[in-house]
């Protein structure tokens, strides 16, 4: 996802220059009546009821006797609002999501996945899943739900002659890249090196090397699900294929996945990548430049355009400016043949397309660890998918810079193509596979007084840009109305609603883009 790589990679050189509005006192303005303490038991240790919510927002009691007996049930924490551990483990990657779930359960295998679901479903509790915690728009946390937090669980397995990877779901990228590269392998994951892998692939995963491998998705052989009523199922082209063909782009909706089987290739040579940076004022030129050669370009190639606010962190200064990213991920030999064609687009500010070790392109310098990205960042994010991008679209981006809050961050698109439009799009439940392009409008602001204010900008600002695109990846935002959601499902639309119907009737998962259940529509 290309926009988001830049963005990412940009804001983790932010931290320490903006302030972080995070005192106890704000904190405790926004932290609403969360907690109802009928009343405290004589230790104080644990309420004697916890106030919750359901998936429909009515109120539900969970009684002590209730939470005892969950509690004891599991291997990992189960934590309330007094718990050590509880703040952090609330948190998500974007600082504008500031909820505070009734009870976190952070599991530590797959019995405390069914004990949390069942749990969950037998108060209706209004259910959060946290896999990496990297939701752009907070899905895996809520307010006065249930929060199944799997970040502990992070076991990867590969297996070097099979060719094959086990990961649970709490994996973050950098990790599972760096095991698989280690073995001389690869599967095509993000561009971000801590995001979960659970969201990202459950949504698709677009990354560097789908255009020659496909999505994350796509080169998934097996999951493990919990579904609504507790059940463990595995989930392959032979067990269950329904839930198959829906896990693979259906998001979190179908249940809680506890592990991944991932296909591995033979990947083992360096690739040549990196980034060139040009004056805003070439913004029209470079944009067109890469949009038509990334339509043409061998599924070897992956490039993106944007503009952003950036510089300051290197040598730049700070300012406005076009990011182009390139990967070439087959013989770097190869790629050096496209560089003239970039260098056509005029002189860069800097340029760092380099040959490189696939680990470094993906998770930064050490190749090892992921970027730390700046706690408490508010960001909102939309995207679109796009068959073309015109004269007309690239005109709207410069302008949205011109007049735009100093805060817009990104605009920016990334192709797609090549092996993700090889697959059919009813082959799995990813729909728009025929799509050039996905294009995003991206804000980040450290001033949390202003979330309401420039969520209503960038709304606003969005109105602009959604006509050019059908459809969205459902990785960036929660559904905004059906017919978006429908344009984003399309013909797979009805199977999604039936296989809901089927496996989560009540819509116990619907913190994601949520195809609701016949019953709930
Ligand atoms: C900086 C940044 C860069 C990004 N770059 C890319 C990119 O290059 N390519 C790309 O494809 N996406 C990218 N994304 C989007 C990313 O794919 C989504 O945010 C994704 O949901 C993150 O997965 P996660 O497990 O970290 O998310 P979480 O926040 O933990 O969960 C997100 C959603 O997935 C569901 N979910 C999580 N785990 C499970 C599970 N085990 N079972 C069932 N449902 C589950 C949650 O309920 C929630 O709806 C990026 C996001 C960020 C913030």
């Amino acid at each position: 996802m290309a926009g988001l790589h830049s963005f990412a990679h940009r804001a983790s050189a932010r931290i320490g220059r903006r302030q972080f509005l995070g005192s106890a006192a704000t904190a405790a303005a926004l932290i609403p009546a969360r907690l109802l303490w009928a009343e405290v038991s004589a230790s104080g240790a644990m309420p004697a009821e916890v106030a919750a919510v359901s998936g429909e927002g009515k109120p539900v009691a969970l009684t002590a006797a209730e939470i005892k007996e969950l509690r004891a049930a599991l291997k990992g924490k189960l934590l309330l609002a007094q718990d050590a551990g509880y703040e952090e483990a609330r948190r998500v990657w974007n600082g504008s999501i500031n909820r505070h779930p009734a009870l976190i359960v952070r599991c530590e295998n797959r019995d405390d996945i069914v004990h949390a679901v069942q749990f969950a479903s037998a108060h209706s509790l209004l259910t959060a899943v946290k896999g990496g915690g990297h939701s752009l728009s907070g899905q895996s946390t809520c307010e006065g739900g249930i929060m199944i937090d799997l970040s502990s669980m992070r076991d990867i397995q590969v297996d070097r002659d099979k060719h094959l990877a086990r990961a649970q779901s709490g994996v973050l990228l950098a990790a599972l890249d760096g095991k698989c590269q280690e073995a001389g392998l690869v599967t095509p994951l993000g561009t971000a090196a801590d995001t979960g892998i659970a969201g990202l692939t459950l949504g698709g995963g677009q990354g560097r090397l789908m255009r020659k491998l496909g999505l994350s998705c796509d080169n998934v052989s097996s999951f493990e699900l919990v579904t609504a009523d507790g059940k463990v199922r595995k989930v392959s082209a032979s067990e269950n294929p329904d839930l198959y063909w829906a896990l693979r782009g259906g998001g979190g909706n179908f249940g809680v996945v506890s592990g991944f089987e991932y296909l591995l290739h033979p990947f083992a040579h360096p690739v040549l990548a990196g980034g060139r940076t040009y004056p805003f004022s070439q913004a029209r030129a470079v944009m067109k430049g890469i949009a038509d050669m990334a339509a043409n370009a061998a599924d070897e190639v992956y490039l993106s355009a944007g503009i952003d606010r950036s510089g300051g962190e290197g040598t730049l200064p700070k300012g406005t400016y076009v990011e182009v990213e390139f990967v070439y991920s087959g013989d770097p030999k190869d790629g050096e043949r496209f560089l003239p064609m970039l260098d056509k687009l005029g002189k860069p500010l800097n340029d760092t397309i380099t040959r490189k070790p696939y680990v470094v392109a993906q998770n930064g310098p050490t190749g090892a660890a992921p970027p730390a990205l700046p706690p408490g960042l508010g960001v909102y994010v939309r995207s679109g998918f796009t068959q073309a991008i015109t004269d007309k679209l690239i005109d709207e981006s410069i302008h949205a810079f011109e007049q735009g809050p100093p805060w817009l961050d990104e605009v920016s698109f990334g192709p797609i193509g090549g092996q993700v439009a090889r697959i059919k799009p009813d082959a799995t439940a990813y729909w728009n596979r025929d799509a050039q392009y996905e294009f995003f409008l991206i804000g980040a602001w450290m001033d949390h007084s202003q979330d309401e204010h420039n969520v209503a900008v960038m709304r606003d600002m969005w109105k602009v840009f959604e006509p050019f695109t059908k459809g969205y990846y459902v990785n960036t935002e929660p559904s905004a109305t059906e017919a978006r959601l429908k344009a984003t499902y399309g013909d797979n639309y009805a199977r999604l609603v039936q296989l809901k119907d089927q496996y989560d009737p009540k819509n116990l998962f619907r913190m994601n883009a949520n195809i609701k259940p016949t019953a709930h529509a």
